[in-house]
């Protein structure tokens, strides 16, 4: 389907929890009080939803949170997600803690990609960055490498802070040496905790690395349905990738609408706006339910902004924090 500005919107992020096995100080404070289980949409719910999107046009569904893979029965989602006609591809994003357990029934039920996220390779640095015993970076590690070792298309997510973890990114894209991983770097948002933490600018990354790289090319090869603009480096496998929330040109090829686990469709990260569906599911006729939730798509499609407003954080009206919201 078309928004107000002729995108296409074929991409919906799912929530599927707000809760999460790290605190991440960036993302969510450890004293953050969680949605009651019962409010979040079950599973059923959320395909249904699923069902009318793909009417409205969304072929590609990637399941985040908070932290997707803490939700009981996760990969049963994926699996009904990626068995609904007209699904393309069913995705995830993680912090890859309890992939070591899941990756192998993940790939099963059908998940085509995976994105993990990783900001630094320190033990030390992790506990400060992510708020956690540093033993949970070894299963980060060790779940990137069952991802690859499965098949799965994997691609990590890395975010840098001024001061903390800047210069990383040196090791960090030592995993697309000899791997086929994409490493990608998000610049930090001014959503939720975000607001109060410095980020590094990709234009200052690109500057390091080609100077660093000098003989990197653009990489002009389709590398899923997201926003990231990537370089390649001769030798090395996979490519890295360049999320550029704020400083980026982003919003003109913006194709996604987002579903928070409570059930609120959202059309941008920096609004508060949204359509609610949860009351939908209290209308008993399958087929009369089934219209109101594909009305909610279209609408909430509809309600997309032209552009964020990340360089006016005045102007944000959304004070939720990412978990809440669905990153
Ligand atoms: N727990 C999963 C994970 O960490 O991958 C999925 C949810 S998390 C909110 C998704 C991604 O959003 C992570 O890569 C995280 O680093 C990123 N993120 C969270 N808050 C952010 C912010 N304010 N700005 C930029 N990226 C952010
Ligand atoms: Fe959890 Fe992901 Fe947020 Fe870190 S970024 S606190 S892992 S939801």
């Amino acid at each position: 389907m078309k928004d107000r500005f002729g995108r296409t919107i074929e991409y919906m992020r799912i929530s599927v929890t707000d809760r999460c096995n790290l605190r991440c100080r960036y993302c969510m404070p450890d004293d953050i009080e969680k949605r009651p289980m019962n409010e979040l949409l079950r599973y059923e719910q959320i395909t249904e939803l699923a069902q009318a999107a793909i009417k409205c046009g969304i072929t590609h569904f990637r399941l985040t949170g908070g932290e997707p893979l803490v939700r009981k029965g996760v990969t049963e989602l994926v699996r009904m997600l990626k068995n609904l006609p007209g699904t393309e591809e069913v995705t995830l994003t993680t912090n890859g803690i309890l992939l070591p357990d899941l990756a192998g029934t993940l790939a099963e039920a059908g998940l085509d990609g995976i994105n993990i996220s990783l900001d630094t390779l320190k033990p030390e640095r992790f506990t400060m960055i992510a708020g956690k015993d540093s033993g949970l970076l070894d299963r980060t590690l060790e779940g990137i490498e069952k991802s690859v070792e499965l098949g799965l298309r994997t691609k990590l997510n890395c975010v840098l802070q001024k001061g903390v973890n800047e210069e990383e990114w040196k090791e960090l894209i030592q995993f697309a040496h000899s791997r086929p991983i994409d490493v990608r770097f998000i610049e930090m948002m001014p959503i939720g905790c975000g607001i109060k933490v410095e980020g590094i600018g990709n234009d200052e990354l690109m500057k390091q690395l080609l100077a660093e790289y000098p003989q990197a090319v653009p990489d002009e090869r389709t590398h899923g349905s997201g926003p990231a603009r990537y370089i390649r480096i001769p030798g090395f496998t996979g490519s890295i990738g360049f999320i550029s929330a704020v400083h980026g040109p982003f919003c003109s090829t913006c194709n996604r609408i987002r579903l928070t686990s409570t059930g609120t469709l959202k059309s941008c990260l920096c609004y508060d706006t949204g359509m609610e569906t949860s009351w939908i599911f209290k209308e008993g006729d399958p087929e009369a339910r089934a219209a109101l939730l594909e009305d909610a798509v279209r609408q909430a499609t509809l309600m997309k902004p032209e552009k964020h407003c990340f360089s006016e954080p005045e102007k944000i009206t959304e004070h939720k924090l990412m978990t809440q919201i669905g990153g």
